[in-house]
This record gives structure tokens, C-alpha cells and sequence, in this order.
């Protein structure tokens, strides 16, 4: 009965870290998304139901209790599950993603402390081994708890977005970082739990407090990056979990995590052309001046209404619509989607051009275009896209700030300096869709684009805008 029990819970393991494999292969590609996700859930119903079934199996005369212990908890993760994933708004996506982490950071604490409470100290070899695992997992999962938190603080606009910059920062990451490992060694050369358990209680402090300070060193434009590093940390936290369970899907889902979160990491790093380890270090945008606009004086801007701004469309071959964050809250895709039809239908060229850090998190933008229905075909990267500004008529620039600021290439004192954007200054016409003029982007700077010369700002909601030059046209 054991061995079938193993042989089982062998081979479902090897489906479900298959079935994950194939998931992030599908959620590469905004075609095959929807597979890759439904790959994924069912991954995760074999690895949930296989863990219950060896779980239950193994509790012996305690078979009860166990099952009432699973369906309770059970009950209640799903019953906030369903209510959040339904309750949660597109723009509350980020800071959602970034609690859910800290959840991944909390178990990951709690399993370190559980597995040491178990098997406390033993005078063998295997022991100093578990003993280090409990360390580490207790040290990555305490640093993604609370730098999680502070994300999803940050994102949710509870605290400042502005970076913390204590002085000496990096030498006080760097001191927190060495004293953790200390007492890691330090831990693994205990034996019993009164003596392990200082210096796991200082390693839980310690990384508790660095968690915190390594993201509130972190602001403005960098903020994508966080996310998806926490991601990574949340994965990393995760696999290490599975070494002291002993849970070898544990270790295999929590290394695609860290891993994927690592790469995503760096190909958003590459997108704003910034380097991972300035990222890290923080202190980005301290300069900048959230909600501001009169740091430089940039002229007068031009207003057009949406009769003009319909009228431009019609005379127009080919146009380029690039959202931004403003479509997001505005939940203008829908209308944006539906000119985009009518224009087409009118014979016009109608693409889209993504940044790749436009919105709130990675992807916003196509799964907003997405939702609405705009095909695939007609959604371009920024790579793809920027070189065809000069040949476009018309540029509509639907609640985007940052991702078309042209002083991120201009002005080397600029928060968002280096960062690549999309050039749409380079068509004959740029209308600019946003609510009132002083308000600035994410990194709190201002934008000359809207004070070009062949820009023209359309104010009010986006989608109340959009919904006017449908009628218009
Ligand atoms: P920004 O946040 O820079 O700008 C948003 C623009 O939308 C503003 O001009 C704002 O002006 C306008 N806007 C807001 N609401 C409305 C509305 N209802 N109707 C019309 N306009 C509206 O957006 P971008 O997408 O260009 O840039 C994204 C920024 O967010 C970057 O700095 C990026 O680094 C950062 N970021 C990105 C994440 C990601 O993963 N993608 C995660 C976290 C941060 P107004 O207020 O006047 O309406």
C-alpha cells in the first residue's frame, strides 16, 4: 500500500511539474495565454489533491481531524479566493499580486519555524543540513514578507511611492545581509531548541527589517521591477520551503517561479534600461516631483475637442494608439477597442504600440486590449513599433505619461533618464488624452510632450473622450 502510495504521488509530481512547465511556455505568448493558464490550474489541482491525499493517508487514527482540517481551510482560502478575485479591480492588480507574495514569504517563516520545532537538534551531519535549510528558508521567506507588504503599501498608495534614502543604505543592507548568514552558520551549529532559537529569532528580525528597507529604498518608475523581483524572492522562499518539507514539487514549482521572476526581472530592467543591481540599491526618483508640473516651464499647450480630434482620424491613412495607465483607470478599452473597428472599418491603419512598463504591471496593456477584443495582429511592441513613428498621421495617446516622455532620452537629470520610450512625437499629429494639465505620471515628472508644437490635449476622462469621437466620426 506504501509503495503505491509513493509511486502515486511520484508520478503525479511529474505531471504537475510538467503541467507547470507547460504553463509559463503558453503564458509566454499572448495567443496561447489562456492555455498556458488553464495548463496551470490543472497542475495545480493535481499537486493540491495528490499533498491531501498523502497527507490523509499518513495521518493514521488522526484521519478525522485531518479532513476536517483540510476542508476548513480549504473552505475559508476559497471562500476569500473567489470574493477577491471577483471584488479586485484591474488597476488593484499590482498591489494584489504583491500581498499574495507576502503570503508565499509568511509560509515560508512558518515552515522554517515548524520544521525546526519538530527536529530540533540532533548531533549528525543531516541535521547541521536541515538546520541550514530552516535558516535559509526563514531568511528568504522573513526579506519577501515584508518587502511584499511595503509593495503592496507602496502600490495601493497607503504609504509614499518616494524612496526611503537613510544614509549609509547599502552598507546597512550589506551588514544585514552578512549577519543573517552569520547566524545561519551560527544556527547550524546548535543543538537543541533553546540554543537554536536565538539565532533564528535574530535571522527572522534581521531579514524582516532589511524585506522592508530594500523596498522602501525603492520608488517611483522601478516599481514594475519590485514586483516581479518579489515574485522571484516568493518562488526562491517557496523552493526552499520544499527542501525542509521535503517536498520535491515544492522545490521544483518554487525554482520556475524564482527563476521566471529572476528573467522577467531583467527583461524589465532591459525596458527601462536600467541596470538590476541599481535597482536594487534604490534610491530611484528621488528627485522627481510626484503630482508636480512646475519644475520646468515647457510653454503653452494646445486644447482640441473631439469633433477635431475625430476629424483628424477620418483624414488620417495611418494611426497608432498607445495606452497607458490613464486607459486603465479610465476603463476606456472597450471605446478604444471600438474606434479602433470603426476606423478600420473606414479604411484607416489603426495599430497599437506597447511600452513594456506601461500601466501597473507587466502585460496591463495587452490584457486590457485583450479583454476588449483588439486582435493580436494589431498590437505591436515598443521594439516593433518605434522605428515607424515618422510615417504615422495621427498618434492617440490614451492616458500614457512616462512610457512617451521624451525627456527620459533629452535630459540626463531626469528621474526616468535612459528609459526607453515610445517616440510618438515623430508623427505629424499627437493627440494627447489625460484629465488636466499639472498632473504628472508614476515618476512624478513632467511631460514636454504635451507642450509640442504638433501635440494636442483632449481633457476630460478617457473614456467619456473616446466615447465622444465615436460619435463624432
Ligand atoms: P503614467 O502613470 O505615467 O501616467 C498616467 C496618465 O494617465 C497621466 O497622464 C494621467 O493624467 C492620465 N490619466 C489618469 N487617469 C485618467 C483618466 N481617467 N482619463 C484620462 N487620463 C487619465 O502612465 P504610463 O502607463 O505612461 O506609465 C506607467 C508608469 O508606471 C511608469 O513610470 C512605470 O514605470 C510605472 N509602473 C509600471 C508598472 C508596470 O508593471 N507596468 C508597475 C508600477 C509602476 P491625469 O492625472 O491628468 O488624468
Amino acid at each position: 500500500m506504501e509503495n503505491l502510495l509513493s509511486s502515486f504521488q511520484a508520478i503525479a509530481y511529474i505531471l504537475a511539474a510538467l503541467l507547470f512547465i507547460l504553463a509559463l511556455a503558453g503564458l509566454s505568448q499572448q495567443k496561447s495565454a489562456a492555455r498556458g493558464n488553464t495548463l496551470g490550474i490543472i497542475g495545480m489541482a493535481v499537486a493540491l489533491v495528490v499533498v491531501i491525499v498523502v497527507a490523509l493517508a499518513g495521518s493514521g487514527s488522526h484521519l478525522l481531524t485531518a479532513i476536517c482540517i483540510f476542508v476548513v481551510t480549504i473552505a475559508i482560502g476559497a471562500v476569500i479566493g473567489v470574493w477577491r478575485a471577483k471584488s479586485v479591480q484591474m488597476t488593484e492588480m499590482p498591489q494584489l499580486v504583491a500581498m499574495l507574495h507576502s503570503f508565499v514569504g509568511a509560509a515560508a517563516v512558518l515552515v522554517g519555524f515548524n520544521s525546526f520545532l519538530a527536529t530540533p537538534g540532533a548531533n549528525t551531519p543531516e541535521n547541521a543540513y536541515h538546520l541550514g535549510e530552516v535558516g535559509l528558508a526563514v531568511f528568504i521567506g522573513a526579506v519577501t514578507l515584508t518587502g511584499s507588504i511595503v509593495a503592496f503599501l507602496k502600490l495601493s498608495a497607503k504609504i509614499s511611492g518616494k524612496p526611503l534614502t537613510l544614509p549609509g543604505r547599502n552598507i546597512l543592507n550589506l551588514v544585514a545581509c552578512i549577519a543573517c548568514i552569520a547566524c545561519i552558520g551560527w544556527l547550524i551549529t546548535t543543538r537543541g531548541v533553546e540554543a537554536g532559537l536565538v539565532p533564528l529569532v535574530i535571522i527572522t528580525v534581521v531579514s524582516l527589517l532589511l524585506g522592508a528597507h530594500l523596498v522602501l529604498a525603492i520608488g517611483g518608475g522601478d516599481m514594475p521591477v519590485v514586483v516581479s523581483m518579489l515574485n522571484s524572492y516568493s518562488g526562491w522562499a517557496a523552493a526552499m520551503a520544499g527542501f525542509t518539507l521535503g517536498n520535491d514539487l515544492l522545490i521544483i514549482t518554487g525554482a520556475l517561479v524564482g527563476s521566471s521572476g529572476a528573467y522577467l526581472s531583467y527583461i524589465m530592467c532591459k525596458g527601462m534600461n536600467r541596470s538590476f543591481i541599481s535597482v536594487i540599491l534604490g534610491g530611484f526618483g528621488e528627485g522627481a516631483t510626484k503630482g508636480g508640473g512646475e519644475a520646468k516651464d515647457y510653454g503653452t499647450h494646445t486644447e482640441i475637442d473631439a469633433e477635431g480630434a475625430a476629424l483628424a482620424l477620418k483624414n488620417a491613412k495611418r494611426v497608432v494608439i498607445t495606452p497607458g495607465y490613464g486607459m486603465a483607470t479610465a476603463q476606456a478599452q472597450f471605446p478604444v477597442a471600438d474606434l479602433a473597428r470603426k476606423l478600420q472599418a473606414m479604411g484607416v491603419d489603426v495599430k497599437f504600440g506597447i511600452h513594456p512598463v506601461a500601466g501597473r504591471m507587466p502585460g496591463h496593456m495587452n490584457v486590457l486590449l485583450a479583454e476588449a477584443k483588439v486582435p493580436y495582429d494589431s498590437v505591436y511592441e515598443m521594439d516593433e513599433i518605434n522605428d515607424d513613428f515618422g510615417d504615422v498621421d495621427v498618434v492617440l495617446v490614451i492616458g500614457a505619461n512616462d512610457t512617451v516622455n521624451p525627456s527620459a532620452l533629452t535630459e540626463p537629470d531626469s528621474p526616468i533618464a535612459g528609459m526607453p520610450v515610445l517616440r510618438v512625437w515623430e508623427a505629424e499629429q499627437v493627440i494627447a488624452f489625460k484629465r488636466k494639465m499639472g498632473n504628472a505620471g508614476y515618476s512624478g515628472v513632467v511631460n514636454p510632450l504635451f507642450y509640442n508644437d504638433n501635440t494636442d490635449m483632449l481633457l476630460g476622462d478617457a473614456k467619456a473622450s473616446v466615447e465622444a469621437i465615436i460619435a463624432a466620426l
